[in-house]
């Protein structure tokens, strides 16, 4: 009797329908918490993301200095954020040497995730491009090392980086190529190495091109990500971004796929605990 009673025809609809959302569960594989554009409000921003039904976070390393901020975002949302330790290539200077010991020395001492993120980004600085392919090479090895994932950070950079995953590449690399934003060609490649494509709000972008060929990628190879607090989708795209708008980017994948948000949720979440372990 007591069964019956509560089967799904005597819940009222909105019961149903709250019960359907919060079983959604969202995934944001790619997220700079602890950026100082949310000094102001980082908790009323957390908050929102977790209303929207983003439950894991998992936050890249970016240098030496910004690390606290990551163990203090880490403390406050225990068993929902999740770092990554790595050397972000913008920041690979003349004393890189002393940023990857910095790098080694904290995957010695505790749990991370992921090395990440890592890569090679010829946007902002070409003249660096010997350390960066030095940093790159070396943070993939690390993460083999500790049998952990990588998180690349690309940027006007396809050639050199496949070059290194190219000699990287085997049963002991895989990860997420963070912000992807190349052609299908690029796309197929990636995941040849081991890479899930870290999708954000450049799907939404009306001159962002990666939606000409999302739909034919298969969903069991993408994770979302926003990396907040840059690149807001559409209709937020210029402003702030923060992991609550993950839900305009599982929309457009959504409609490209033909399917609905919540199995984009279902099929990305269990990729990020494939990838991530976690
Ligand atoms: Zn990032």
């Amino acid at each position: 009797m007591y069964k019956t009673a509560i089967n799904s025809f005597t819940l009222p609809r909105m019961t149903i329908l709250t019960l359907y959302f919060r079983a959604m569960i969202l995934t944001d594989t790619h997220t700079h918490l602890n950026s100082k554009q949310f000094a102001a409000d980082r908790d009323d921003m957390m908050q929102r993301a977790i209303q929207a039904g983003v439950t894991r976070f998992f936050v890249p390393s970016i240098d030496k200095s910004r690390t606290e901020s990551l163990y203090d975002i880490e403390a406050r949302y225990p068993g929902q954020v999740f770092l990554m330790m790595g050397l972000h290539p913008v920041y690979v200077k003349d004393d890189y040497e002393e940023e990857l010991a910095f790098v080694e020395a904290e995957l010695a001492r505790r749990r991370f995730v992921a090395v990440g993120e890592i890569g090679i980004d010829m946007y902002w600085d070409k003249s660096t491009l010997p350390l960066q392919q030095d940093a790159f090479r070396r943070q993939i090895r690390m993460a083999k090392q500790y049998g952990l994932p990588i998180n690349i950070h690309g940027r006007d950079a396809f050639d050199p980086i496949f070059e290194i995953l190219e000699e990287e590449k085997g049963d002991d690399l895989r990860g997420v190529f963070h912000c992807f934003s190349g052609n299908r060609q690029q796309a197929e490649q990636a995941i040849s190495y081991g890479m899930k494509l870290g999708i954000g709000g450049v799907v939404t972008f009306k001159n962002g091109q990666i939606d000409q060929f999302l739909a034919d990628i298969s969903l069991s190879d993408i994770v979302l990500e926003t990396d907040a607090p840059y690149l807001a989708p559409v209709p937020y795209r210029g402003k702030r971004n923060e992991t609550a708008y993950i839900v305009h980017v599982a929309e457009k994948l959504a409609a490209l796929h033909g399917t609905t948000v919540a199995e984009v949720a279902r099929i990305t979440t269990e990729n990020s605990r494939d990838v991530y372990g976690i």
